[in-house]
């Protein structure tokens, strides 16, 4: 049988410090937190998703650091409880001072945290926008049904918030569009071949035309899947 690690309990040494490490070691643990931290937020910012709910990248990021740091000394013997508070007291300052910084120059404020993108106007996808962002339509219609839109011709304007979040700007009832039909058992019925004219919209962006014969490539998008338009108002 393996012999049991034989420690002394509440050596205030390796309590504060960790095993064997001398002080100069916080030195250390200041560069590897300012590096750590940096590296998280460019790669949560270049995985394109946005915050998570409330969040955004930055907070997140300042999540995930003291989360990590704060854990570790709670139960691993070899780690010492001063190199943690270093971690902490790293990422504290370089939040305020992320935060000071982004407040003065723009630049900065749009790398961290982001800027609002607009996904809809006028009730079409605007489809320069949308191809960028790391979004499914899926997830643009869910969030619109749950604020009541069944089509997206009763929608003005939507902006992709830096957190994430969708904001949604309505047309007053007498001006709602035509637009296209987002309800998941409508939607899925595009038509492969029109064979009667009228109104129809664009599955991938929500172009709106009237179509009279085989005229099937969207003028924005190439794609060549179109369904009926719907024009009722929005019912909340
Ligand atoms: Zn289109």
């Amino acid at each position: 049988m393996e012999e049991k690690q034989k420690i002394e309990i509440f050596n205030w040494e390796r309590l504060l410090m960790g095993e064997e490490l001398p002080y100069t070691f916080l030195l250390e643990v200041l560069f590897r937190s300012v590096t750590m931290f940096m590296v998280l937020l460019f790669v949560l910012r270049l995985s394109g998703k946005r915050g998570i709910k409330q969040l955004s990248i930055f907070e997140l990021a300042i999540i995930i650091s003291l989360g990590s740091a704060a854990g570790d000394p709670m139960f691993y013997h070899e780690v010492g409880l001063l190199p943690a508070i270093a971690v902490f007291l790293v990422v504290i300052t370089l939040y305020k001072a992320i935060t000071y910084i982004s407040g003065r120059v723009e630049k900065v404020e749009e790398f961290i945290e982001g800027k609002p993108l607009k996904l809809l106007e006028d009730g079409v996808i605007v489809y320069e926008n949308f191809k960028n962002e790391s979004l499914a339509y899926d997830e643009l219609f869910s969030e619109l049904r749950l604020k009541n839109v069944d089509q997206l011709g009763q929608v003005k304007k939507a902006f992709l918030e830096t957190s994430g979040e969708l904001s949604v700007f309505f047309y007053p009832n007498e001006e709602v569009k035509w637009g296209l039909p987002i309800q998941p058992d409508v939607f899925n019925q595009t038509e492969k071949v029109i064979l009667k004219a009228g109104v129809y919209a664009c599955c991938h962006c929500g172009l709106v035309k009237t179509i009279t014969s085989s005229e099937l490539i969207c003028p924005t998008c190439s794609k060549k899947s179109w369904i009926e338009a719907w024009k009722n108002q929005r019912v909340v």
